[in-house]
């Protein structure tokens, strides 16, 4: 079968805000860049991000105090050269993206204002009402558009073409007609988010289902720190769906159904604003030991009433509407129902500092970068504070875009041409599974997978928890095998792709369940009941995972960037 082959300097799999941040630097450069997207970009979950993006700022606040926050907030797990180059560029990133017509929420001086969050030695969160993430991904996406990169949506990206240490393109298909191509390249990166799908209570868009772990776990390259899973304090109870930590920001107070406002017992000098694996575990625990409100007892309050109406209204309105709308309970009367909801994934593929994927400990992949959720620099280590994941995104995509324009420039990458046959296997793959007429069905195992991960995955985690989800992993793998696609059709065939993003969320699930079975201590959003303590002589390290054609994982470690902020203990 011949497969039209297109040819650009860099392919970039993903438009949200780093995708589209990067692929505007390299268009900038003059080179050639194509984005591929299985969403319009504006519909990447960037989109979605609510609270703010972290710069200091004011006269208050420093890069240092901003790096030692978010270094303290990883549990000590992040890569401090990596989180210094961040934290550093921060302040310069804003000045970006405002020059680029961003318009940031001001206060009454003018200046560009700033909210508190968890973690945080002083209020650093920029943000434009709460709708901070659309009005960024608006404005880099028409940039990106503006310096010609050729965009093209409802492409979904199935495989990377990988031979002998390089990367030189990637296979997809047009989901209008299911007309398969190749993009041939001599940079390919990708940006492709998080993967908060594969648990059942979740805040993350349908689309966050992690296809990119499991394309390039199927070639044998590692995944990095994949059981650090951010469980978000206040998703809307029974949906998950965000209420974003602007709230707890603006000064929202939990109380248990005893009335009790029980942060005062876990974090008494951060209370509400501790980090958010803090915060969470309060809240679960106030549930699971019988303090939860409602009829079920399943979740806690959120109270914003002393705010006043103008506040809520001016401030968080889009967090309202969502309240209205899900729960039917307005915030501005009565306080809101909230539980902790799967929200981020601190792990990913990994890469250096300039978004070179790593091939294992120690070498890197030729023609293969990686920027925003889906890629582990690490910056977060063991729990991410809240709104530096845009920033992540935003920095670190335009950083990573410039370094391909760099090594584009320093003939560090040539283009290797690709043919059909490169793309044998995957074809054969999809095949396979269009024609699947077993008797499983998608939506039944994905339940399934989502229960077994929440419970046994979730926040807390026990030795016996975590081989139990094992098990069921690898019983989801098997019986994926025998599932049944009923539309044979080529246009918009949906059926056909819940299957095959399923068979990647089922993959990449099990790294999570690996590592945190591996980790025998509590770090960051990583909590083992049996070992409830943080153990840095054994575990200051990063877990890298691979998988083998059989699916078998084997793990090996790599050291943690060590920096200025020395060792200590987490309290709030
Ligand atoms: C509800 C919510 C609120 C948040 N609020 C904040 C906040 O206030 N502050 C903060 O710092 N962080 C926040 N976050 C986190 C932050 O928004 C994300 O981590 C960040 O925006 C991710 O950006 P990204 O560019 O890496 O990926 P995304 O914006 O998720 O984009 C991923 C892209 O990859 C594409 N893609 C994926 N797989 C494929 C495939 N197989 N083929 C083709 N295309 C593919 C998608 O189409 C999409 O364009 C929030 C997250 C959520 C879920």
């Amino acid at each position: 079968m011949s497969i039209p082959i297109h040819k650009y300097d860099v392919v970039i799999v993903g438009a949200g805000l780093a995708g589209c941040a990067a692929a505007r630097e390299v268009a900038a450069a003059g080179l050639s860049a194509c984005v591929l997207t299985k969403l319009h970009p504006l519909r990447s979950h960037s989109g979605a991000a609510q609270g703010g993006i972290n710069a200091a700022l004011s006269a208050e606040d420093s890069i240092e105090l901003h790096e030692f926050d978010t270094v303290k907030g990883s549990d000590y797990l992040g890569d401090q050269d990596a989180i210094r180059l961040m934290c550093s560029k921060a302040p310069e990133t804003i000045r970006w993206a405002e020059k680029m017509g961003a318009v940031f929420s001001r206060d009454e001086e003018g200046n560009i204002a700033q909210r508190p969050f968890g973690g945080q030695s002083s209020p650093r969160a920029c943000y434009a009402k709460d709708r901070t993430g659309l009005t960024l991904l608006q404005t880099v996406y028409e940039q990106a558009h503006r310096d010609g990169v050729d965009f093209k949506d409802e492409y979904y990206v199935a495989d990377i073409i990988y031979e002998d240490a390089k990367v030189s393109g990637v296979f997809a298909y047009n989901l209008v007609d299911n007309e398969p191509m190749i993009f041939n390249a001599k940079a390919v990166m990708f940006a492709t988010g998080g993967y908060g799908r594969a648990f059942k209570i979740n805040s993350n868009a349908h689309a966050n289902t992690g296809d990119a772990l499991s394309i390039v776990a199927r070639h044998g390259i590692p995944l990095e720190d994949m059981e650090f899973v951010q469980f978000h304090p206040t998703g809307i109870a029974g949906s998950g769906v965000l209420i974003s930590e602007a709230a707890r920001g603006e000064g929202g107070k939990l109380f248990n159904s005893e009335g009790e406002r029980f942060m005062e017992k876990y974090a008494p000098n951060k209370l509400e604003l501790a980090s958010r694996d803090v915060v969470s575990r309060a809240i679960t625990q106030e549930i699971l030991e019988g303090r939860g409100c409602g009829e079920d007892k399943d979740h806690v309050h959120i109270d914003l009433t002393h705010l006043g109406a103008d506040l809520i209204n001016s401030k968080l309105p889009e967090l309202r509407d969502l309240a209205i709308t899900f729960l039917g309970q307005d915030m501005i009367k009565e306080p809101i129902s909230i539980a902790a909801t799967a929200h981020y994934s601190m792990g990913g593929i990994p890469c250096d500092v300039d978004g070179h994927v790593r091939r294992n400990t120690k070498e890197l992949i030729e023609g293969f970068y990686a920027a925003g959720e889906c890629a582990c620099v690490s910056v977060h280590g063991a729990n991410r504070l809240g709104a530096n994941s845009v920033l992540e995104a935003l920095f670190f995509g335009r950083h990573v875009g410039q370094s391909i324009v760099t090594d584009m420039k320093n003939n560090k990458i040539a283009l290797k041409d690709a043919k059909s046959t490169d793309v044998n296997n995957i074809i054969a793959r999809l095949e396979k599974i269009k024609k699947s007429n077993g008797d499983e069905r998608v939506p039944a195992l994905r339940n399934e997978l989502q229960d077994g991960m929440t419970e046994n995955a979730g926040v807390f985690r026990t030795e016996k928890s975590l081989l139990v989800q094992r098990e069921n992993l690898k019983d989801l793998k098997r019986r994926f095998e025998n599932i049944r696609i009923d539309d044979k059709s080529k246009i918009y065939n949906t059926d056909l792709q819940e299957a095959i993003e399923l068979g990647h969320m089922i993959d990449f699930s099990a790294f999570i369940v690996e590592g945190a079975i591996l980790r025998k201590e509590s770090r960051g959003a990583h909590y083992r009941e049996e070992f409830q303590v943080r153990d840095d002589e054994n575990f200051l390290k990063h877990t890298m995972t691979y998988m083998d054609k059989d699916g078998e994982l084997t793990t090996e470690y790599m050291d943690v960037i060590l920096g200025n902020h020395e060792l200590a203990e987490r309290t709030y």
